[in-house]
């Protein structure tokens, strides 16, 4: 049947698309239908950083790191022209409650899980100083250089629809789920953009996951804490490459350049409004702001930013404090009748490579 589908997927994002993908690949008719436009949501609204994690190290989450950094070189072999290492910078100033050994030594374990080969070291003052004019030059202890890499977030997700559709996803944006009727072994999407037919139900709305959940009265094993992060990027580049600093609560936070801007982020806020609703907080742009301009030699003032950004990350709900919530991603798998509804929860833009692979499998194994 014209409208009817192996698998329909909710959500253009890029784990959306790569399960799209990696299913398509797997032979299966696959439907994708997004309510706004490819990569709306936290697909181009990120720190931009396919990477590890290096702050997960505190939080001993070991394998999310371990797949990260997989799925990174995996990620730098296969799209170079979007997916590129860089030697990263972490100034240790004097007031910093983290002790150089510990940075060095986590820093090391880094390197060791890193597949890229480029270990971690020590710089002196004097090389730093030289490449980074405009950092303040006073009570610093020591200089760190990693290796981690960056992307276009939003170039990269295109490229995974690309991708989709070249394997024979159908892709439809602009379209409105109306209604979700569930029977014997149909599930029907009544849409904007007319009526399709699935038994197989894969819910990637990201933050958006709870409100669809509710919605349509979906079984579901997680809840989410919506924690939106913006950044700020200032209309002029002020570090040759990424840089990572502390706040005076510990928090780390980066600026990185992108061609003659520099992006600085990010911020953690707790929201309970509509993911639609969730607007940039003013308080968290001056956050920024005085964070950076404790380092910088020049203050950075409101009329210096170019733009802001902002985007809602799903975290799966637990009792720990918003920082140190797992970023780990769950896949979440119902029956109803003969249908199958897989809902994702969580995730990075760095993971959705074994994000996809799993899903398949998981699907594969559940026959
Ligand atoms: C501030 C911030 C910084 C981050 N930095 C990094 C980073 O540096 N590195 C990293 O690896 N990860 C980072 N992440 C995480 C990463 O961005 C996300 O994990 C990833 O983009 C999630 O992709 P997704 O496809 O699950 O969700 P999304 O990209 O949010 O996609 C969900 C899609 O579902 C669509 N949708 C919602 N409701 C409906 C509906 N009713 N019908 C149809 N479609 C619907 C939305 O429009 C959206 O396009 C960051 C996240 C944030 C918020």
């Amino acid at each position: 049947m014209k409208n009817s589908y192996d698998a329909i997927i909710l959500g253009a994002g890029i784990n959306g698309l790569a399960i799209a993908k990696a299913l398509a690949i797997a032979e299966k008719k696959v439907l994708v239908i997004e309510k706004s436009h490819i990569a709306s949501g936290a697909s181009s609204n990120s720190s931009r950083l396919i990477h590890g994690g290096l702050r997960y190290l505190e939080q001993y989450e070991f394998s999310l790191i371990r797949e990260s950094l997989k799925d990174q070189k995996y990620l730098l072999d296969t799209y170079p022209s979007l997916v590129k290492l860089h030697p990263f910078y972490f100034p240790i100033y004097n007031n910093s409650k983290r002790p150089d050994w510990m940075i060095g030594l986590g820093l090391w374990l880094y390197s060791l899980f890193s597949k890229h080969g480029k270990k971690a070291i020590k710089v002196s003052k004097e090389e730093f100083f030289s490449e980074f004019k405009n950092i303040k030059d006073n009570n610093i202890r020591a200089v760190f250089k990693y290796y981690d890499a960056k992307t276009d977030d939003d170039a990269l997700t295109h490229k995974i629809a690309s991708e989709a559709q070249d394997a024979g996803v159908n892709i439809l944006e602009n379209t409105q789920l109306k209604e979700l009727h569930i029977e014997n072994d149909t599930i029907t999407f009544d849409t904007s953009k007319g009526v399709f037919k699935t038994n197989l139900f894969i819910n990637a709305t990201g933050a958006w996951i709870d409100e669809i959940n509710k919605e349509f009265n979906l079984p579901s094993s997680y809840t989410i804490e919506k924690v939106s992060g913006i950044h700020i990027v200032i209309d002029n580049l002020l570090i040759p490459e990424p840089l990572l600093l502390e706040t005076a609560s510990k928090r780390i936070f980066f600026m990185i350049p992108e061609d003659k801007t520099t992006i600085i982020g990010t911020t953690e806020r707790s929201e309970n409004s509509n993911v639609d609703d969730i607007k940039v907080n003013n308080e968290d742009i001056q956050y920024l702001l005085q964070e950076s301009n404790k380092y910088l030699k020049t203050e950075l003032k409101t009329s210096d930013i170019k733009e802001t950004y902002i985007g809602v990350r799903p975290i799966i709900k637990s009792k720990k404090d918003i920082s140190q919530m797992s970023r780990e991603y769950k896949l979440d798998l119902h029956h109803i009748a003969n249908n199958r509804i897989l809902h994702i929860y969580g995730g990075k833009l760095t993971t959705f490579t074994s994000l996809a692979r799993k899903v398949v499998n998981l699907l594969s194994r559940d026959v």
